[in-house]
């Protein structure tokens, strides 16, 4: 898909300065369609998690525009803006069993008591954990850890799901597999993603597009293969060639 000036998502000229001096997000542009699957990839502390927290409305733009579906959202509160988020460290409560961590982000949004307990289910089903309901995130592997992670985040049918580092704390063997079933709900559910990782070959294997982002600076942002074979700069060239 093309994400033109109609896009479902888009950044316009958006900078952030956290201490007023030194802009952190210097011009950030960025269409994304409906549905799309796009990466952000780039040298650390390049300003992506900064990107992603803008998004979601935990972090103010200092300036410049983030439309969804037409809205800007700029000045809209986080719950308002209907995004979901999974990140390295799961931030599940510990002290709430699998089920009644699911039932959080649907209590806030004060669906009935019969339509949350139906969706928890649904949502154990979707991530293979009905076994697991009853029980406390500190009694669940690493994996099945990152699962309710990613179905809390699913739960209230947001448009867009931003994950930063998701499989980060996992083992290869552990992280393909993960990567296999966030492609399974995209594909199933449809939502937009926006995505974070140092990984380059799960950026290569993940995305319809990859951001390749510098500075708070998108320098190309292009299908895995196009990066490759018409790099629009020698940043892209070099950091897409480095550790292949
Ligand atoms: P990484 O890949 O290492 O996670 P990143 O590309 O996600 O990095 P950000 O976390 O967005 O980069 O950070 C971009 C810059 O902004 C860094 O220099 C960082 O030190 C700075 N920064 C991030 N958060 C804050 C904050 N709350 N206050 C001040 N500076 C911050």
């Amino acid at each position: 898909a093309q994400a033109g000036n109609d896009a479902f998502l888009r950044f316009t000229n958006v900078k952030k300065t956290y201490d007023h001096k030194t802009l952190v997000v210097k011009d950030f542009n960025l269409n994304v369609a409906k549905g799309e699957f796009i990466t952000l990839l780039g040298p650390s502390g390049s300003g992506k998690t900064t990107c992603l927290m803008m998004l979601a409305g935990f972090e103010d733009v200092t300036s410049g525009e983030i439309l969804i579906n037409g809205r800007n959202v700029t000045s809209i509160a986080p719950y308002d803006r209907n995004i979901g988020m999974v990140f390295q460290q799961y931030a599940l409560f510990p002290h709430m069993t699998i089920r009644e961590n699911l039932a959080y982000p649907l209590k806030i949004r004060k669906l009935p008591k019969d339509e949350i307990r139906a969706k928890v289910e649904d949502y154990l089903a979707l991530v293979e954990l009905q076994a697991f309901g009853g029980r406390y995130p500190g009694q669940l592997s690493g994996g099945q850890r990152q699962r309710v992670a990613l179905a809390r985040a699913l739960i209230f049918a947001p448009d867009i799901v931003l994950m930063d580092e998701p499989l980060g704390a996992l083992d290869k063997k552990l992280r393909e597999q993960m990567q296999f079933e966030i492609k399974r709900l995209h594909e199933q559910l449809g939502f937009t993603v926006i995505y974070v990782t140092h990984d380059q070959t799960e950026a290569l294997t993940m995305s319809d597009r990859i951001a390749v982002f510098n500075n708070g600076v998108v320098q190309q942002c292009a299908a895995p293969h196009v990066l490759y074979e018409r790099p629009a700069n020698l940043f892209v060239a070099d950091f897409i060639g480095e550790s292949n």
